[in-house]
């Protein structure tokens, strides 16, 4: 569910009407719906309420939108961070979320990222390989401080997911080899400066069945079993994140965050830890909207070119992952037609789809490309020297600039060195 509506024929993200943001802010803009994000905020976290011991962390992977007014929204619902980062751990910190709520994954923290974020403070770091724990326990004992750990495990799971996205197999660089798994924690025991607290995982993004998550749960109930049969003491179970987000009616829909909650109680019965969600996707991308006007309408050999204007710079999933995303005209007419739908970049990957059919638009008119809130401008660059793309965020009839159109002149580089 989102709150982009037509009124009056007019396409509405929640009470403010899209035509007065472009007009206001030009084109090509990220538009964000709060009561969206705070939504499903609030049914990610009541979906998995009372699984595992204690209150269960819903950690918000930040790098599916870090802008730092959606973080501030989310760090207001209570949401943690899953940061990959130091620059994400110094936005989520500043947006409010607390040290307490925050885990740290990636397979290539380096020592002066350990050390800000170990001094900062931080719930969790999620190592991904032995030499990481070894350096992880070099930056803690000069800092004389413990870092709490979970060992990311590598389930070997098919994540029926976009190549792309899959993550948990093992021809990924993720993770922990599960029949690694045991020999790692011995490691980890002997290290100084570590503790040894937890077990993490995540498998993939965009997941529409819960099979393959359940499958990798599995697994890691039985390791939790295997590793305090070892003796350590796991108290935590990070279970990642993944959740797809339904993307149109074309497109087959995801499970429901309530039916994953009801999985997850069910296979976790009995684990006696705490559990931790890394919901990404799932928070933002139904939130947001890419607000894009239409350049011209080039006649092309089997279906009119629909050049917009947007491009995978702005929205780089279609290239990356061959993401499908619905669009809609700003002001429907009622009819439809077919056509071939590009943004201006120099690169015939820059394409958002073929074959289409979709409202008839003519140049001038405004597109919105649906679910492009999550990976969308937090994706975004500036290839063929375009401007970095715009963020608005719509709460009720109100509406902000929470991203200016960055310059030329930040992006440029420069022409005259300072040669050393
Ligand atoms: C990207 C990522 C997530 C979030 O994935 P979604 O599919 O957006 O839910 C969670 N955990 C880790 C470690 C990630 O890299």
């Amino acid at each position: 569910m989102d709150h982009f509506d037509l009124r009056d024929g007019v396409l509405h993200c929640e009470d403010v009407p899209l035509p007065l943001i472009a007009d206001a802010v030009g084109t090509p803009t990220y538009v964000y719906s709060a009561a969206t994000m705070v939504r499903h905020a609030e049914v990610m976290t009541d979906a998995v309420a009372g699984a595992g011991n204690g209150e269960p962390l819903v950690a918000y992977a930040a790098k599916a939108n870090s802008n730092a007014a959606v973080l501030r929204q989310l760090a207001g619902v209570g949401l943690g961070a899953d940061v990959v980062s130091v620059g994400e751990y110094r936005r989520v910190r500043s947006a409010g979320i607390a040290p307490e709520k925050i885990v740290f994954s990636g397979v290539g923290k380096t020592e002066a990222e350990m050390a800000e974020t170990l001094a900062g403070g931080l719930f969790q770091f999620n190592v991904e390989s032995v030499e990481e724990l070894r350096m992880l326990s070099a930056v803690a004992a000069a800092q004389g401080r413990v870092a709490r750990v979970g060992l990311r495990i590598n389930p070997d799971v098919e994540a029926g997911t976009h190549a792309k996205i899959t993550t948990g197999t093992a021809d990924n660089k993720f993770g922990i080899a599960y029949q690694d798994a045991l020999a790692a924690y011995a490691v980890a025991r002997d290290l100084p400066g570590l503790k040894v607290q937890g077990v993490t995982m995540h498998i993939g993004s965009q997941l529409v069945s819960l099979d393959p998550l359940q499958a990798a749960f599995a697994k890691l109930g039985a390791l939790i079993g295997a590793l305090r049969g070892d003796g350590h003491a796991i108290g935590v179970a990070d279970l990642g994140g993944g959740l797809g987000v339904p993307h149109g009616d074309d497109q087959p829909d995801p499970a429901s965050p309530a039916a994953y909650g009801e999985m997850v109680r069910r296979v976790t019965a009995g684990w006696d830890t705490r559990l931790v969600f890394e919901p990404g996707r799932l928070i933002v991308g139904n939130a947001g909207v890419l607000l894009t006007r239409v350049i011209r309408v080039k006649p092309g050999a089997r279906h009119p070119w629909l050049i917009v204007d947007a491009a995978m710079n702005d929205l780089m999933r279609v290239a990356l992952y061959d993401a499908w995303h619905e669009m809609n005209a700003v002001r429907p007419s009622g009819a439809q037609a077919t056509y071939n739908v590009v943004g201006p970049v120099c690169e015939s990957g820059d394409t958002f789809a073929m074959a289409r059919t979709m409202d008839r638009v003519g140049a001038g008119d405004l597109v919105v490309f649906r679910t492009a809130g999550a990976y969308g401008a937090s994706m975004s660059n500036n290839y063929n020297s375009r401007l970095l793309t715009a963020e608005v965020l719509v709460d009720g009839g109100r509406w902000a600039l929470v991203r200016r159109r960055v310059d030329l002149d930040d992006l440029a580089g420069v022409a005259d060195p300072i040669w050393r």
